[in-house]
């Protein structure tokens, strides 16, 4: 069943996604159409991507680097988690950023992959049905590349996913009843400047904004990590994320920092520790980084929309909901 509630008002009285050892006949019913969805999405997505000349990579899960998630107004972790492996301190993937930013100027012109990330989110998000501590990002970056491109080809890639879904997953989509709701417009999306959102709904913008747009719809210019693009004369970011209907942020992107000096400059102003990033910087100070523009689009996050869930969780084939964890 598609949500009832304005997201602003679902952290009320959300209900919490149970494993799956304790779910009713109905509920693994349920869960077995997500099954089917999820499979169509991730098929289709691939092979879009892959069609467009994206290499498919494979993820990783360790690095002495990984993203700071700071500043964003956004980020919310508990604890981040470092350990030690051969004697050298290494973090969990928070996001492939510096790996794509890496292997996009020295090897893949264009790429993909299917990143799990662990971020482990204060647990009062729990309440907020769209964070889980553990999800998926299909992730991707393409060198010399613009904004406006990778904003065309996401609009053009997921118009494409729910034609084919419409298609291939009727049965799925109107057992959610979302076969005649669920709807893209055509390409350009509307773009909103944050600054305006800022103006209009004050500093909650991104909880005010779900519940005033009708269709996805990006969001430009926002102050966030050094690796977004950020022009030092004007002052404006030139990044994005998209927004659905009810639902929220589904994606986050940008053209990205090249230079070693704008780099040294961002960390410097932002706190960000320049010995975490020194091969990045190492790169960048030969002029080995090249520019290059992409996104991340939450997997979970995604399917949630399509089929009308209440709470991520209940897409998650193993519930990995802030502040409760399961025994799988
Ligand atoms: P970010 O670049 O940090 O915005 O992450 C990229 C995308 O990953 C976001 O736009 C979301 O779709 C997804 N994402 C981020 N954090 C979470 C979370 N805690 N749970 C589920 N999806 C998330
Ligand atoms: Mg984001």
């Amino acid at each position: 069943m598609p949500i009832s509630k304005e997201p602003a008002t679902r952290t009320l009285a959300i209900r919490i996604p149970r494993p799956l050892e304790q779910l009713s006949k109905d509920e693994l019913e349920r869960k077995q159409h997500i099954g089917k969805v999820t499979t169509r999405t991730l098929r289709t997505l691939t092979e879009k991507f892959a069609s467009r000349g994206f290499e498919w990579t494979l993820p990783v899960i360790f690095a002495k680097s990984t993203d700071p998630l700071w500043p964003d107004p956004g980020a919310s972790i508990e604890t981040r988690i470092e350990t030690e492996i051969y004697g050298e301190t290494v973090r969990t993937t928070l996001s492939m950023i510096i790996h794509k930013i890496v292997a996009c100027s020295l090897l893949h012109p264009k790429f993909f992959t299917l990143s799990p990330n662990v971020r482990i989110e204060k647990r009062e998000r729990r309440a907020t049905g769209w964070h889980a501590y553990e999800f998926t990002q299909l992730d991707f970056e393409a060198r010399n590349t613009e904004s406006k491109d990778i904003r065309r080809i996401v609009e053009d890639i997921l118009r494409g996913l729910l034609e084919d879904l419409k298609k291939n997953s009727r049965e799925e989509l109107t057992y959610f009843n979302r076969y005649k709701s669920l709807d893209a417009p055509s390409s350009p999306f509307k773009v909103y400047d944050r600054e305006d959102l800022e103006a209009k709904y004050g500093k909650q913008w991104e909880t005010q904004l779900p519940s005033a747009i009708k269709e996805p719809t990006w969001v430009t210019n926002i102050p966030r990590e050094f690796y977004d693009y950020e022009d030092f004369d004007t002052r404006k970011w030139d990044n994005y994320d998209l927004f659905l209907p009810r639902y929220g942020e589904v994606l986050s992107g940008a053209r990205r920092e090249y230079e070693h000096g704008k780099i040294t400059a961002k960390m410097e102003r932002d706190g960000v520790k320049k010995e975490n990033y020194e091969l990045l910087l190492t790169l960048a100070k030969e002029g080995r980084v090249k520019p290059s523009a992409g996104a991340g689009i939450g997997v979970e996050r995604l399917v949630s929309w399509i089929v009308g869930a209440e709470h991520i969780g209940e897409v998650q084939l193993f519930p990995k909901i802030p502040g409760v964890v399961y025994e799988l």
